[in-house]
């Protein structure tokens, strides 16, 4: 497997390209750009560079006018970006660090530097990474929180508004769990919360759909462009996994093993409405399904 750090090389002169991938191929993967458009097309790939060396003196597009563009993008504003050049006034460093670059380093330069400089620059980038991920993940479970649900709910919906697609929206509670907790223990009632989360993350189908635990033994399931007969047959198979994993529940008012009741709602986004709309319209449903007497799903078709 190739699990080098890739760094992307940015110069109009060849003989600088050479001298940075002599002196990084060696521990890194080592791509070239020999101008700012050529740059882009490398960072827009499908695996874009972990850090880019970037000059700033290049015709047609300079270093600063690609950094902007680097920083404008969603997808690549945090790459890092060094800027390696022969402009040594104090000015230019300031206008390159002030503009987002993390590092300014002065040709003529000296190689163990810069091979030092692009590693500590690489280790913060990856510590960066970790954090944002565990910051968007719930603990025990491991499965998307509360957190990242929000973000992704609130970019559905403004996808959806543009694109006059439906969005579905479903919450799930677990049934009589204070009981399952209250006899079983809450160690147990851990790892049941994790089995659900299993089912739920495994039951996701398509690369917008997203489960998440909203908080305690609440979990949300957010279905975009799925319209409510859909949904509701994806839910359904969610409520039915969960039973046929046949943990025992003997103190619930809902069958013998562990349950979920599930509420959900299908929308179409528009602007006088609110994606809270569409959680305080699934938490109803859920209300009703849990007055129903549990372990069953009810929808309402809004769209
Ligand atoms: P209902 O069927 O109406 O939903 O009843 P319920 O007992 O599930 O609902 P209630 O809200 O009364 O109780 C929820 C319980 O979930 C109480 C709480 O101790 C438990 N719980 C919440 N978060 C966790 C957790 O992280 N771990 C464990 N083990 N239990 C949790
Ligand atoms: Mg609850
Ligand atoms: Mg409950």
């Amino acid at each position: 497997m190739d699990d080098k750090a890739k760094i992307l090389v940015v110069d109009d002169e060849r003989l600088n390209l050479n001298v940075l991938s002599d002196l990084l191929r060696q521990d890194y993967k080592v791509i070239l750009a020999k101008n700012a458009n050529q740059a882009l097309d490398r960072i827009n790939a499908e695996y874009p560079p972990d850090i880019i060396l970037l000059d700033v003196v290049m015709p047609e597009m300079d270093g600063y006018t690609l950094l902007h563009k680097i920083k404008e993008q969603e997808a690549t504003k945090n790459i890092p970006v060094i800027f390696i050049t022969a402009l040594d006034s104090k000015q230019n460093e300031a206008k390159g660090l002030e503009m987002g670059a993390v590092d300014y380093i002065r040709k003529p330069f000296h190689p163990s530097i810069v091979k030092a400089r692009v590693k500590n620059h690489l280790t913060i980038a990856r510590q960066r990474k970790l954090l944002e991920g565990l910051a968007n993940l719930d603990g025990l479970t491991e499965m998307p929180n509360r957190r990242s649900f929000e973000i992704a709910v609130e970019k559905e919906w403004r996808r959806c508004l543009r694109s006059g697609d439906l969005i579905s929206l479903a919450m799930l509670d677990v049934d009589c769990f204070k009981q399952f907790n209250d006899n079983y223990g809450h160690t147990a009632g851990d790892d049941a919360l994790k089995k659900v989360a299993d089912v739920l993350s495994s039951e996701m189908k398509r690369p917008a759909d997203l489960a998440a635990r909203y908080g305690g033994e609440e979990f949300v399931i957010l279905l975009p462009e799925t319209d409510a007969e859909g949904a509701k047959f994806a839910v359904e198979r969610i409520c039915k996994a969960v039973e046929d994993l046949c943990v025992p529940h003997g103190f619930s008012s809902a069958g013998q093993y562990l349950t979920v009741s599930i509420g959900g709602v299908t929308v179409t986004p528009s602007i006088s409405s609110k994606p809270l709309d569409m959680t305080v319209g699934a938490d109803s449903m859920l209300y009703e399904a849990k007055r129903r007497g549990r372990n069953m799903v009810l929808w309402t078709d809004l769209s």
